[in-house]
């Protein structure tokens, strides 16, 4: 039985996704048979001959508001793994965290709605799990946040990262707190130095001084 984790990605800007997917630890993820990216364009799911996937607000307003129909049948469409769970992008969503990340990497299969212009026709709400917003602001699209999310996710699931690099003591990876402050070669430059501990060579006091290091996060 396969084990890849499977994330379906639903957008009208099917092209946005092509090189971020193709680099650096998504492609590694890819490549290791762990992930499986597929991106879907509601555009096909639309009913007139003309594809179109928005029109007008009902009550007037500025914009326009993305059809239900094409959505809905695009989820439909998507084949499904046992434990999969269907998240539409949204600046009116719950934020999103590192906590939430844990969370979804536990499921199979993560189907991400991408929203353009002012949004989404609210019904796309009843087939929905839940609706997740990445900060409080607006984007022009849920592309970049679904891109967020899928690489947030995809760093944790196991052996997706290589042995030098870890989810363990990372920001975020202890409720309410961030990473120790990083150095790297070369020890003097222009005046700056090094912590003069880190080159001690005292695993323990390295540690006691990372330790000392680490932010709190406050508020
Ligand atoms: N009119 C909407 C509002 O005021 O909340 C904003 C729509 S925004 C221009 C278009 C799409 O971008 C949204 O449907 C959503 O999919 C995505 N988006 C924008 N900001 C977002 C955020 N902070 N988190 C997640 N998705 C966001």
């Amino acid at each position: 039985m396969p084990t890849f984790k499977r994330f379906d990605l639903l957008t009208i800007f099917p092209n946005i996704f092509d090189s971020y997917l193709d680099e650096s630890i998504m492609k590694r993820a890819q490549a290791k048979k762990l992930v499986r990216f597929y991106v879907h364009n509601i555009r096909d799911f639309a009913f007139d001959k003309h594809k179109i996937v928005d029109d007008t607000p009902y009550g007037g307003g500025p914009g326009m508001v993305m059809k239900v129909e094409p959505i809905a049948c695009a989820l439909r469409a998507v084949p499904r793994k046992k434990s999969s769970r269907v998240i539409l992008l949204s600046a009116r969503g719950k934020i999103f965290t590192q906590k939430k990340a844990q969370t979804l990497s536990k499921y199979h299969q993560l189907i991400l709605i991408c929203g353009h212009y002012e949004g989404v026709d609210e019904r796309v709400v009843k087939f929905v799990d839940e609706e997740i917003s990445i900060g409080h602001y607006v984007l022009t699209g849920g592309e970049l946040p679904a891109l967020i999310i899928l690489d947030a996710v995809t760093r944790l699931i196991p052996g997706v990262l290589g042995k030098n690099e870890s989810t363990q003591d990372e920001s975020f990876s202890e409720e309410g707190f961030l990473e120790y402050p990083q150095y790297t070669r070369p020890a003097v430059w222009e005046n700056l130095k090094v912590p003069k501990v880190l080159l001690s060579g005292d695993h323990k006091k390295i540690a006691t001084w990372r330790a000392a290091k680490r932010k709190r996060i406050v508020g």
